[in-house]
């Protein structure tokens, strides 16, 4: 019970258009400061996940008023603090949730990316700018996202209602739901929000507490990882002797994980065998640590957001590589394939102002006329 003290056990996303306020929402919700970290390499880890941890209290005072009972920390917070709320302030504050936020960036990424986020999120936070026509393009493709990977979990957040009309809030937020009836959005709940002022951010708490369940976790299977990122934490001239191996990070999706223990990344290595045919080999390797923000783990559960630090080569993991792989105990991981059938394709229906053409030259391919988006990379797979 007291791992949560120590590592989040529940990864939220925020997607959505870009600007439209997934890191500040994350800032006001976190309080994350980036430069509060003393180790290079645990900053890095943070800063290049995109997450940022966060530890949700309630009073423990049932007399309490919703949502003032409700309150966020950082990661760090070991102790009860006491309830600020006039006439409350004898009582302590009950730990309920460890979170890790996982911010997906916006138009810099790729489509790809979000979705390999995605596949780890047990519940997404979905950003629409009160001050923008709604739909905008992006947060229709991750509509598209989340439809496809049938995310539950989902709450809507009317974002900058302060620089807008009551009126211009109130009809966006019918549009809104309008739009997702019928949708696996369709029970969402529509919080507005300011994250820049910090308006209602105790009522996200609270929606996230109330809507947004801890899956049943499954501790005994032998450990299993999907990588969401990975990169070298060397920087550029550093002593041999002070080499670090390469890290990934992503979350534990089944059993525990140990400091130590020795591993496998599968695929792993992409090469050609002597007649020319696609060969993998898988990476062995050990857990040289575990982390959770600035929390050194010597086990890490399924769940939030976790750095692993291994003795691999970190050229192997340089610049996200390793992104999509599978890390877990040795012999257990999927058999690995390098031809699959596809039975049925499924377009990402909601994709305005984007149309394809089909050319049936050569290799087929898919050509597109309109906006160039990031959907657009996802479904060409990135070509260059
Ligand atoms: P992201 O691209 O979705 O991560 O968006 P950001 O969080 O970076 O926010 C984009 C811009 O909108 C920044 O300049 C923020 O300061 C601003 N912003 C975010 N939330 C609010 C809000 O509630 N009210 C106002 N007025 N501005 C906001
Ligand atoms: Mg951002």
């Amino acid at each position: 019970p007291e791992i949560i003290s120590y590592q989040p056990t529940i990864n939220i996303g925020l997607i959505g258009h870009v600007a439209h306020g997934k890191t500040t929402v994350v800032r006001a919700i976190s309080g994350i400061r980036t430069t509060r970290f003393k180790c290079e390499l645990e900053r890095n880890i943070t800063v290049r996940l995109g997450y940022a941890n966060a530890k949700i209290y309630k009073c423990e005072d049932e007399r309490c008023p919703r949502p003032l009972c409700y309150k966020v920390y950082g990661s760090d917070m070991v102790d009860d603090p006491p309830c600020d709320v006039p006439g409350f302030e004898k009582s302590k504050m009950k730990l309920l949730r460890h979170v890790s936020f996982v911010d997906c960036p916006g138009h810099e990424i790729f489509m790809t990316r979000m979705l390999s986020g995605a596949t780890v999120m047990d519940g997404s936070l979905l950003l629409i700018a009160a001050n923008e026509s709604f739909p905008q393009p992006q947060t229709l493709e991750h509509w598209s996202a989340v439809d496809l990977l049938k995310i539950q979990n989902l709450i809507l957040l009317q974002n900058k209602v302060d620089l807008v009309q009551e009126e211009v809030a109130r009809n966006q937020y019918q549009a809104i739901q309008k739009y997702v009836k019928g949708t696996v959005a369709s029970n969402a709940p529509i919080l507005p929000i300011s994250a820049q002022l910090n308006y209602n951010m105790d009522v996200v708490c609270e929606y996230i507490m109330k809507k947004i369940s801890v899956p049943v976790r499954d501790f005994v299977s032998p450990p299993q990882m999907i990588v969401i990122r990975s990169f070298d934490v060397n920087k550029p001239g550093c002593e041999v002797l002070e080499l670090k191996g390469g890290v990934v990070g992503g979350s534990i999706t089944k059993g525990v994980l140990k400091v130590n223990q020795i591993i496998e990344l599968r695929p792993g290595i992409l090469g050609k065998d002597a007649s020319g045919n696609l060969r993998c080999s898988p990476i062995y390797t050990r857990v040289a640590s575990l982390h959770s923000e600035q929390n050194k783990l010597q086990i890490a559960v399924p769940g939030g957001l976790i750095g692993v630090g291994t003795t691999m080569d970190p050229a192997l993991s340089r610049s996200d590589r390793l992104v999509g792989q599978v890390l877990g105990q040795v012999g257990t991981l999927p058999e690995v394939y390098t031809e699959i059938k596809i039975a049925n394709t499924h377009l990402l229906s909601k994709l305005l102002g984007v149309t394809y053409e089909w050319h049936g030259t050569g290799k087929s391919w898919w050509s597109y006329k309109g906006r160039n988006s990031a959907a657009e990379r996802f479904i060409h797979g990135n070509r260059g």
